[in-house]
């Protein structure tokens, strides 16, 4: 288990120091796959970074397994890096890739050849032990970097974006391998990636980021459906930000909360995670838990600005009453197209307790 507590790091710069981690604390479980997700520099490198043995952190604390990581040099942690470049010696084969690591820690010539094999099976490379990393793909050698990594069988794997160097079609190969390798080995594998699509279909748990601090944990579903304030519901998936009044909360926790909408309609909607006041509030609404209904049947009503055509959908820009605007798509299948124009007036349906309240 990784532990994280309240690191910051702050570079210091010639008229103003630049706060890059402010008090970040995460707990990772052994044989975890944790992904730290976030905008270009919001400090996920630099808490990556600072887990190796890279930077030092400027106040705050990382263990493993209750071990003082940062007493130790970064070739003592029992933590291994995979980077976006892969970084592998282009004179030597595949195979002394891979052994590198393990002979550099003086590992019997017996046991590293094993150990080799072993790892070219894993990341299925046999067949190209004896090639120069030079002769190999791109999506090859990030298979021979990663076996490369994972050799000195470390605790625990970051890896820096190690897909983002990859075309689309290989990139959703490895993002399969990546789970594989992770089920397989045990090992904990922390993940950087400002791919959101990719932290979703590949994670345990993830760790939202923004400005150098953690705005949300938990796992992808959890993310998706309770984002906790506007930042996660906005950088994850699409959604709808309309206001609302928080009129009252029902039940502890994970309850639900009742609101007026701007149509002066009440509905029930999913509890804000933390203490929010009665009173003026945004809710988030996915695209996927509204539809368009009759004026009179909507729990919001308003009028369409825009009708774009997609093909296999459409999607409707409506101006919520009260100036929200609010984007759905509508499946284009036989017979249900609605025909409807820029200006008319309509009614939005939302599931039961879809809506969420954010905090502020
Ligand atoms: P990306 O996805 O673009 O790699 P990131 O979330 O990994 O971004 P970091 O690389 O951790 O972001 O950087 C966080 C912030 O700290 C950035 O604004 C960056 O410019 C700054 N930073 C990083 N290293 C240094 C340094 N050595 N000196 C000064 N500022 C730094």
């Amino acid at each position: 288990m990784i532990e994280v507590d309240s690191v910051t790091k702050i570079f210091p710069g010639p008229s103003m120091d630049f706060t890059a981690l402010g008090g970040v604390s995460i707990t990772v479980k052994d044989n975890e796959f944790f992904t730290l997700l976030g905008p270009s520099g919001c400090g996920k490198t630099t808490l990556l970074r600072v887990i190796a043995g890279f930077e030092y952190p400027t106040s705050g604390s990382v263990h493993l397994d209750g071990m003082d990581l940062l007493s130790l040099p970064p070739y003592r942690r029992p933590v291994n890096t995979v980077f976006q470049s892969y970084a592998l010696f282009p004179h030597m084969t595949v195979a002394e890739n891979i052994g590198f690591g393990l002979e550099m820690l003086n590992r019997p010539k017996k046991e590293v050849r094993k150990t080799v094999d072993e790892m070219l099976d894993l990341v299925r490379m046999t067949e190209m032990a004896d090639r120069k990393t030079s002769e190999i793909s791109g999506g090859q050698q990030q298979r021979v970097a990663l076996a490369r990594a994972l050799a000195p069988r470390p605790k625990v794997l970051l890896l820096d974006e190690p897909l983002s160097a990859l075309d689309y079609k290989l990139r959703k190969d490895m993002q399969l391998e990546l789970k594989r390798l992770q089920a397989e080995t045990g090992i904990t594998f922390i993940f950087v990636t400002h791919d959101q699509e990719e932290a979703l279909t590949m994670s345990d748990r993830i760790a939202v980021m923004n400005a150098g601090s953690v705005r949300q944990i938990g796992p992808p579903r959890e993310i998706y459906d309770h984002p906790a304030e506007r930042f996660v519901a906005d950088f994850i998936g699409e959604t709808n930000f309309v206001g609302a009044e928080l009129l009252e909360i029902e039940g502890e926790g994970e309850g639900f909360a009742r609101v007026r909408l701007s149509s002066g309609i009440e509905a029930h909607v999913q509890a804000p995670s933390g203490p929010v006041a009665n009173g003026p509030v945004t809710l988030a609404i996915r695209p996927e838990h509204a539809w368009l209904v009759e004026e009179a049947q909507g729990l919001l009503k308003g009028k369409v600005e825009n009708v774009v055509y997609f093909g296999t959908d459409t999607h409707f820009h409506v101006i919520v009453d009260g100036g929200d605007l609010f984007v759905l798509r509508h499946q284009n299948q036989p017979g249900q197209m609605q025909h409807l124009a820029v200006g008319d007036r309509v009614g939005l349906q939302i599931g039961r307790g879809a809506g969420q309240v954010l905090r502020d």
